[in-house]
């Protein structure tokens, strides 16, 4: 069968520095590894549908910024295939022979499900789509029998999920698909990436983000207004460095160039973060700092995606290729999958 990797984001808007360290920065460094034989990213429209279908223009526009996003960051349409879920139709059969494979409890039970549930205020009127999204990405990640699923740690339960889903059906029709493996970054600060207001994660959904197509000027505005330790309020006070966002983003993106670049009075983070919690470093400093560091990293990707912008129609090319190898890899599954189940009559 081989290496492969299944991965994706939703078009509800453009990628932010949260996906970048939880995973865009991964899936590159997999992917010029070589030790895969196939990539494929997904465009998650049909799963940002469950939750935006009063808003098809917003998951429209966003394909296209989702794809630039993934290019400007290394993402090689001579390596991997990316590709739009929707066009895709045999994952919403898929789907649809896996429901009977998880019980509506199990699904109440998923605790990011629950979470996002409170967070877009569904409380009693849960679509039935959103509920079941996570069966769904079950049908993703099987239709191209991938082991490998590169995701942040808000992730797991949807990966738990699959491998259930995997395990039933192959124990009721037969060893026929592949139990995957999340692969979460290594770096702990990089499993969850909270918001510049100080909110457990950047989310699109949630307006806390650095975005990766930012202007210089509007990064620089998001850091130095960005939720620190909220005790520390003069220079001279000890500080916490722990769950303080701005030692988080620094743990994700930082490493000891930069401040023999822009801060040579330190080694290290851990020099720094000693003085922080000792008193008598500013916050300002800090933040000086950390937009030095998210400049440099942002610029070359925001370079390339300008050039990109340029052409629109190559990028929607390459969904359409990267689109077409999907649906070819994903109906090769359903026929066996089909098959298995026995409703390969006319096979
Ligand atoms: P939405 O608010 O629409 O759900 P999102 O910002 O959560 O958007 P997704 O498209 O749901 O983004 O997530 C895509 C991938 O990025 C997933 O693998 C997810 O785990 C990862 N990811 C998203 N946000 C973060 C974050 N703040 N830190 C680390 N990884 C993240
Ligand atoms: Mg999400």
């Amino acid at each position: 069968m081989g290496k492969i990797i299944l991965t994706g984001d939703r078009p509800t808007g453009r990628l932010h520095v949260g996906h970048y360290v939880g995973s865009l920065r991964n899936r590159v460094l997999l992917q010029n590894s070589g030790k895969f034989d196939k990539l494929f990213f997904m465009i998650a429209d049909a799963q940002a549908l469950t939750d935006n279908f009063d808003h098809p223009e917003k998951v429209r526009e966003n394909i296209l910024q989702v794809a630039l996003d993934y290019m400007s960051c290394g993402i090689d349409p001579a390596k991997s295939h990316m590709f739009i879920q929707s066009v895709v139709s045999e994952l919403t059969e898929l789907t649809f022979y896996y429901m009977n494979l998880v019980t509506l409890a199990r699904l109440e039970r998923n605790p990011t499900v629950k979470a996002e549930i409170q967070l877009r205020g569904f409380n009693h009127s849960i679509p039935m789509g959103f509920l079941t999204y996570p069966v769904s990405q079950t049908a993703d990640i099987t239709a191209f029998m991938a082991d490998t699923v590169p995701v942040g740690e808000d992730q797991l339960p949807m990966l738990e999920q699959a491998r259930e889903i995997v395990r039933r059906f192959n124990e009721l029709y037969g060893e026929t698909l592949v139990e995957p493996t999340a692969l979460l970054p290594d770096n702990a600060a990089c499993l969850r990436l909270p918001g510049t207001d100080g909110k457990a994660k950047m989310s699109k959904s949630l307006g806390n983000c650095i975005y990766l197509a930012d202007e210089p000027e509007d990064i620089r505005t998001k850091v130095m207004g960005m939720f620190t330790d909220p005790n520390h309020l003069q220079v001279s006070d000890p500080g916490q460095t722990e769950g303080n966002p701005v030692f988080m983003y620094l743990d994700a993106f930082c490493s000891d160039e930069y401040f023999a670049k822009y801060l040579p009075d330190y080694a290290n983070l851990d020099e720094l973060k000693a003085h922080y919690r000792r008193g008598g470093l500013g916050d300002v400093k800090v933040k000086k700092f950390l937009n030095n560091v998210l400049q440099e990293t942002l610029e070359p990707i925001r370079a390339r995606r300008k050039e990109l912008e340029k052409d629109p129609g190559y990028v929607m090319d390459v969904l359409r290729q990267g689109t077409e190898v999907a649906q070819a890899a994903a109906a090769e599954t359903l026929a066996k999958v089909k098959h298995a189940m026995k409703i390969d009559y006319f096979a």
